[in-house]
């Protein structure tokens, strides 16, 4: 028995959230009694630096080859490594990636599986795990009482610490299966901290009037070194991409800060951005919904309000 971790590495560099699943898989397998083998497919820049998060063993497969995701071909990867080494729990990110492969993984795996958990499994007395339902308002406790176990790990959950030291990854060529998928194209975002990454946020709603005036956020987001979001309608209107579109209907957030500014914090948009570790609301209107959830709330204009606060934030950098 192990718990294999899979760390992604798009364009050769380890996510944040690879080091998490790093440091959740080897506090797991403590826990277990057990060895935490961490996996990684493709170019992987300094894929030795895992070990420092707790990982005993780094398998790395194929590790000179621009491996492009491939559901498919990644699901019989990772299940081949956790066959070839005993691994019944198999733990991911909850990102893109980890949720087009956490489900194939549970079916070939036979496993009990839950996607977007937010909690290390409880292991005292079966094996209980934590996630968010009915749009953050539950936490539902899942037990998985198969043998194998896949689990996909929400973002932030675990805050990785070091606890180890570089390990040499151990090298594994693994041939292409064939597959019924083809990548055409691949458009990848740059020098931005995506979404579901960032730990800090600056989103903003219909109170910005129009796209013209995203100035204001763009440069508290900025002093910060946060990533912008914003509500459905803004991005169904065009004034933002829709990538940056969070919510019930779109990215599902839980950094350490979200900043929303003329947002109403209707249940859909909630939905999204609920499980943040702080809120705060800027709103002209005392009675927006979004109060309810908020940690810190300033009721005023924003077009006020946010240059004030972008202000004081580098004048407090500068000291
Ligand atoms: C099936 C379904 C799915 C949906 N999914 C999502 C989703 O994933 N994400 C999402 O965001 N929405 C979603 N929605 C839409 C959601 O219901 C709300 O309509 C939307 O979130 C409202 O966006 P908003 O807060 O930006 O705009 P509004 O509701 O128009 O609110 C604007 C806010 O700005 C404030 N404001 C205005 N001017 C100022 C000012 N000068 N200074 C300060 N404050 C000001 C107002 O007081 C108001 O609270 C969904 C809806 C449905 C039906």
């Amino acid at each position: 028995m192990s718990v294999l971790v899979y760390i992604e590495s798009p364009k050769g560099r380890i996510k944040k959230s690879g080091f998490e699943v790093a440091y959740y898989g080897s506090q797991l397998a403590k826990s277990l009694g057990t060895e935490c083998i961490a996996l990684l497919i493709g170019i992987a820049n300094d894929a030795a630096s895992v070990g420092q998060y707790g990982p005993s063993r780094i398998i790395h497969v194929n590790p000179d080859k621009d491996e492009s995701f491939d559901s498919q071909n990644f699901t019989s990867i990772i299940t081949k490594i956790a066959l070839d080494h005993q691994s019944n729990i198999i733990i991911l990110s909850n990102t893109a990636t980890g949720k087009a492969i956490t489900g194939r993984i549970g079916i070939k795996m036979n496993a009990g599986t839950v996607s977007g958990a937010n909690s290390l499994p409880e292991v005292a007395d079966g094996f209980v795990i934590n996630k968010s339902v009915y749009s953050g308002k539950a936490i539902a406790r899942y037990v998985i009482e198969t043998e194998n176990k896949v689990i996909s790990v929400m973002g932030n959950t675990l805050q990785p610490q070091i606890i180890g030291s570089n390990i040499s990854p151990e090298t594994v060529q693994i041939s292409n299966a064939p597959t019924r998928l083809k990548v055409i194209e691949r458009k990848i975002s740059e020098g931005i901290i995506p979404l579901p990454e960032a730990e800090l946020v600056v989103s903003a709603g219909r109170g910005m009037k129009g796209p013209e005036n995203w100035g204001i956020i763009e440069e508290l987001a900025s002093s910060l070194g946060a990533t912008t979001a914003c509500s459905r309608p803004v991005a169904d209107s065009h004034w933002r991409p829709h990538h940056e579109h969070v919510g019930q209907t779109g990215v599902a957030i839980r950094p350490n800060l979200y900043i929303a500014v003329g947002i109403s914090g209707a249940i859909q948009h909630l939905a999204g951005v609920n499980n943040s570790k702080v809120i705060v609301v800027i709103n002209k209107d005392a009675e927006a919904p979004f109060f309810k959830a908020a940690d810190y709330g300033v009721v005023g204009d924003l077009f006020e309000i946010v240059p004030k606060l972008t202000a004081a934030i580098n004048k407090y950098k500068q000291q």
